[in-house]
């Protein structure tokens, strides 16, 4: 393992300490404030998807656990929705400084469970604490609202209050900052909750749940069951006792879970998959859209729901700029994951690599020419085998929008190149996907970039930039990526209920049903 001695900041002591807590400790549930195994006793191993060696177990959780997680969430709302926001402040900035202090040990649990790189890890973990931060700070002011004079006569006056338990159900792909950026508003708005974790890197959450359990969080106030979508998931989806439910996954699963959910009217917050464009203008500053575009994609082993997975290029620049990408692409550092250096590591799990080969197939059945990549990666940057592992070259395509690999979302570090004519292709074309999650525009010109910012169909556009996200705007997509809008006061619409409170401020004239007829 000659990575290790490479590991910034980061000792080889933790390393081994993390693989042998996982190894030896499954990731169990914590319920009502205490860490339990399944009633069944039942488990499920979880891959290193550097090796596909088992890397340990968790608990797999079902009705019951969901169950005990629901009723619990429920109790706990009751005083949780009640304490002082000032006292849930605290609590949030108690929980943002314990991640930073268990920065190390969550990354390396989150490098070895979901592959995702260090580098790329070591912000997630950052972000996860900027997200209890953040929320910190609305804890105490966000419940504010407006009020209704009417003449001098009546006041009415709307408040926000605490919704109750919310199931969050999250994926795979960045565990610990995707669940934080749902738990942390959620505990801020006086919600309690039910987190169900994917099962391909439950880890993350069992340590999260030690440190709310570290930060002193009242019993009950925060809740985990591990297990599988269609048991732990399913059956959180279906509790009486669980009104709100997030989910972050992908649009199949999205359409699941809202007609589940539809059985006991829940309110759903979806953030679902994304098959997001980027346009190229030839009037670009090419080397700024040439390094965002290959970091869009590429990073996160290309597992990134706002990946800009089809590259749109103006076609006078298209060879050149295509070339470009290639030339990035094969220059990509593919390795372990936990060494600093490596750019992609291993896809998450063997059946996870399969169907992204699938889609490698299907886009050279369409007539697609695959210009870089396409296969596993066989060694590491530095010459180390890595044919026990999950990866896949950087690859790229040219191909047409039509294609089902420029259709579909791949989730995988795979670009397909498409050029366009003019600007009303390049918008033509960039609408025509059933997604509307993000968007990148690439081109000089203020007014165009301006113009097709409004006229794309999607949730969030970028402008001459990759996805660089700030916490107090709304995040979220529209068309099957997803219709809700979490971040800053946005996500108060999901987390709290709009109250109307109605108050005559002299007696007001009420008809007098059954008196005037006596
Ligand atoms: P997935 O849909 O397979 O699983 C997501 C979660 O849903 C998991 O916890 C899973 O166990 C659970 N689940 C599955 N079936 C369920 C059911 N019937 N009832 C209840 N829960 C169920 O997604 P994934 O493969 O883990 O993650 C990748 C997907 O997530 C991609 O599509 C990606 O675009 C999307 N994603 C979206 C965002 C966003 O913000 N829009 C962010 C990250 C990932």
């Amino acid at each position: 393992m000659r990575y290790a001695d490479r590991v910034a900041g980061i000792s080889w002591e933790t390393i081994e300490e993390v693989r042998q807590r996982l190894k030896e400790r499954p990731a169990l549930h914590f319920i009502a404030g205490e860490f339990v195994p399944s009633e069944s006793g039942e488990t499920f191993p979880s891959l290193d998807p550097a090796t596909n060696e088992v890397l340990g177990v968790a608990a797999r959780g079902g009705e019951r656990e969901v169950d005990r997680a629901a009723k619990a969430a429920h109790e706990a709302f009751q005083r949780w929705s009640r304490t002082k926001a000032k006292e849930r402040k605290r609590y949030l900035l108690r929980i943002a400084e314990l991640i930073e202090k268990h920065a190390d040990e969550l990354a390396v649990m989150e490098c070895l469970d979901a592959g995702q790189v260090l580098r790329i890890v070591r912000a997630q973990v950052a972000r996860a604490a900027e997200n209890f931060a953040f929320y910190a700070e609305y804890a105490e002011h966000a419940m504010e609202d407006r009020t209704f004079p009417v003449d001098r006569d009546w006041l009415y006056y709307t408040v926000r209050v605490p919704a109750g338990p919310v199931g969050i159900i999250t994926p795979w792909n960045a565990p610990l900052m995707l669940s934080t950026w749902r738990i942390a508003p959620a505990l801020a708005f006086g919600n309690t909750v039910v987190l169900k974790p994917a099962e391909w890197s439950p880890f993350t959450a069992t340590k999260l749940a030690e440190i709310l359990q570290e930060a002193d969080l009242p019993p009950g106030v925060f809740n985990l069951v591990q297990g599988f979508g269609e048991e732990a998931g399913a059956a959180l989806v279906a509790h009486p006792l669980v009104p709100l439910l997030t989910l972050t996954g992908e649009t199949e699963t999205g359409k699941i879970v809202m007609r589940n959910a539809a059985d006991h009217l829940k309110r759903l917050s979806p953030e679902l998959g994304g098959k997001s464009p980027a346009l190229v203008f030839a009037d670009a500053d090419l080397e700024r859209a040439l390094d965002a575009v290959v970091f869009q994609i590429f990073s996160f082993n290309g597992e990134r729901c706002t990946a800009s997975s089809r590259l749109l290029v103006e076609e006078k620049i298209f060879e050149d700029f295509v070339g470009k990408v290639v030339e990035r692409a094969r220059a990509i550092r593919v390795g372990h994951p936990l060494d600093p250096e490596t750019e992609v590591g291993p896809l998450i799990h063997p059946e996870h690599l399969q169907r992204v080969l699938g889609y490698v197939e299907a886009g050279k059945r369409e007539g697609a020419k695959l210009l870089v990549g396409g296969e596993r990666a066989k060694t590491s940057f530095r010459g180390e085998d890595l044919s026990r592992g999950n990866y896949l070259l950087p690859t790229v395509f040219v191909g047409e929008n039509h294609m089902k690999i420029a259709q579909e979302e791949i989730f995988g570090p795979v670009l397909v190149a498409i050029p366009f004519r003019d600007e009303e292709e390049a918008l033509k074309k960039a609408n025509d996907t059933k997604y509307g999650l993000a968007a990148y525009v690439f081109t000089r010109d203020l007014e165009r970039a301006h113009r097709l910012a409004l006229e794309l169909e999607a949730g969030m556009v970028y402008l001459n930039s990759h996805n660089v996200r700030h916490l107090p705007t709304p995040f979220g997509g529209v068309k099957q990526s997803g219709d809700r809008r979490e971040g800053g006061t946005y996500a108060l619409d999901f987390y709290t209920d709009l109250k109307t409170i109605a108050l005559p401020l002299r007696p007001p004239h009420v008809p007098k049903f059954g008196k005037e007829g006596r």
